[in-house]
């Protein structure tokens, strides 16, 4: 028999049919938010139902206000439309939503494996890039555009030409101090923002099996970011333990069937990758990004780099760019960097381990610098509040919001001023993604909060 890959497996599962080099695939689940409301108006247009209701799962995430929990609380009309939209769509098709005022709601990659919707085995489309996140619970899971969408609400399957697989084994014991984030950024610095391109990365080694469940959802979630069609690691005992007695986990005889599946998953010893990398996560430092791309990565000790060392010209100029959006200068410290406000949240970065990071570092201190914490669901919310999490934040001198993506994106008026200088725990520090001419700096929970009590960037290790 010949070995295959987690993915392999989940890809000859879902595969119903190939033609001309291509594979339509049954898609497990089908989940969504605001921006998803495409679909359903494209249903309603040509009078189609949805395919599969009790497949597909929604959540408002993206354009709701972190300032108060109503719709009333949506400033913009425009946006406080779309959100209402949300609502009428789940109702009139008839699928599982949790619109506001639902204490199960909050960004959708928090809240599927929170809810149990995620499992490992299945193919999981949404309308969003970093549906990437779900690959930690050994899930297929990838961001799908607005055609595609359009074809998975009125059929439930989609036609995909299938990646090349790629494994980064992640080797060495993780030193203290040492976040998931820390080693994703420090896995971006490696292979770059193309690094994996067409490809499904599977991550793999002592160090990533040894990661609890969110932070592999913090490996998974920056795939993207390279570039890959996918990140995923195999389920193990941690896996089964997260998902028993989720509410939408199979229970009775279909949890135990599910487990025997579950267990098959894994890659078969000797199955062959496309590409392979190593990383040796024993030697990582603290992380953070100093330009406009999650692969300008370096360590908290390390200095501004030169352009006259960039590999080539077409690098040079990316840095010199970067750079001048930035307002760096090469060889400054990074530890030098003052830091106007901080960012914590995202489903990078917003579930209740990662508060609890930032407040280890925050309680009975006080910040130097504002800064906002935006938990990544609801539950997330109250759990932190039952911890006293929120009051550790409030005392320190952050503000403690409502559940959603905020200033991750910035859809829903989260932004900074222009040339503010945030530390966020968010995926992306593109040009403009936090706001016009903002510098966005990506960094772990606990480097955030670090440099929220310094006013500029420092090695949390010192703390
Ligand atoms: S938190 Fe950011 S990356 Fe995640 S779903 Fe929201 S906008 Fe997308």
């Amino acid at each position: 028999m010949t070995a295959k890959t987690l993915f392999d497996k989940i890809w000859d599962r879902v595969c119903v049919h190939e033609l001309h080099g291509q594979a339509l695939l049954f898609v497990d689940r089908h989940i969504g938010h605001e921006g998803s409301g495409g679909g359903f108006a494209y249903l309603r247009r040509n009078e189609l139902p949805l395919r599969r209701p009790d497949l597909t799962f929604t959540s408002a995430d993206h354009w709701v206000s972190t300032k108060g929990p109503a719709l009333e609380d949506i400033e913009n009309p425009g946006m406080r439309r779309l959100v209402a939209q949300f609502a009428i769509n789940a109702e009139e098709f008839g699928h599982t939503a949790f619109p506001l005022g639902d204490d199960r709601r909050g960004i959708v990659h928090v809240v599927g494996p929170e809810q149990g919707i995620t499992q490992p085995g299945l193919l999981i489309v949404c309308g969003d890039s970093h549906t990437s996140t779900h690959g930690a619970l050994g899930a297929f899971a990838f961001g799908i555009g607005s055609t595609e969408l359009n074809h998975v609400v009125a059929t439930q399957c989609l036609w995909q030409s299938k990646p090349k697989t790629m494994r980064v084994l992640v080797k060495g014991a993780r030193p203290e101090g040492i976040s998931a984030k820390d080693i994703i950024l420090a896995i971006m610095a490696k292979i770059g923002a193309n690094g994996a391109t067409g490809h499904v990365v599977e991550y793999a080694g002592r160090t990533i099996s040894d990661l609890t469940i969110e932070e592999r959802m913090t490996i998974c979630n920056m795939s993207i970011e390279a570039g890959a069609r996918a990140g995923i690691i195999a389920p193990d005992e941690k896996t089964i333990d997260y998902l028993r007695d989720r509410p939408f986990s199979p229970k009775g005889a279909q949890w135990d069937k599910a487990v025997a599946y579950w267990r098959t998953l894994p890659t078969d010893e000797g199955a062959s990758f496309d590409r392979e990398v190593e990383l040796d996560a024993s030697t990582l430092a603290p992380m953070l990004t100093w330009g406009t791309s999650p692969e300008n990565a370096l360590p908290i000790t390390a200095v501004v780099p030169d352009p006259a060392d960039a590999a080539d010209a077409e690098q040079r100029a990316a840095w010199e760019a970067a750079l001048a959006y930035m307002d760096l200068t090469p060889g400054t410290p990074l530890q030098d960097i003052a830091v106007d406000r901080i960012f914590i949240g995202s489903c990078t970065n917003g579930r209740l381990s990662d508060l609890r990071a930032a407040a280890a570092i925050l309680e009975g201190k006080t910040t130097k610098i504002p800064g906002i914490v935006v938990p990544g669901s609801t539950q997330v919310k109250l759990q932190a509040e039952a911890e006293g999490l929120d009051t550790i934040f409030k005392s320190a001198g952050l503000e403690w919001r409502e559940s959603g993506c905020s200033m991750c994106c910035g859809f829903n008026g989260d932004i900074g001023a222009p040339k503010e200088r945030w530390a966020s725990t968010s995926n992306r520090n593109f040009v403009g993604r936090q706001g016009p001419e903002v510098r966005t700096h990506l960094v772990s929970p606990a480097m955030a909060a670090a440099a929220a009590l310094k006013g500029h960037f420092t090695d949390v290790r010192a703390l």
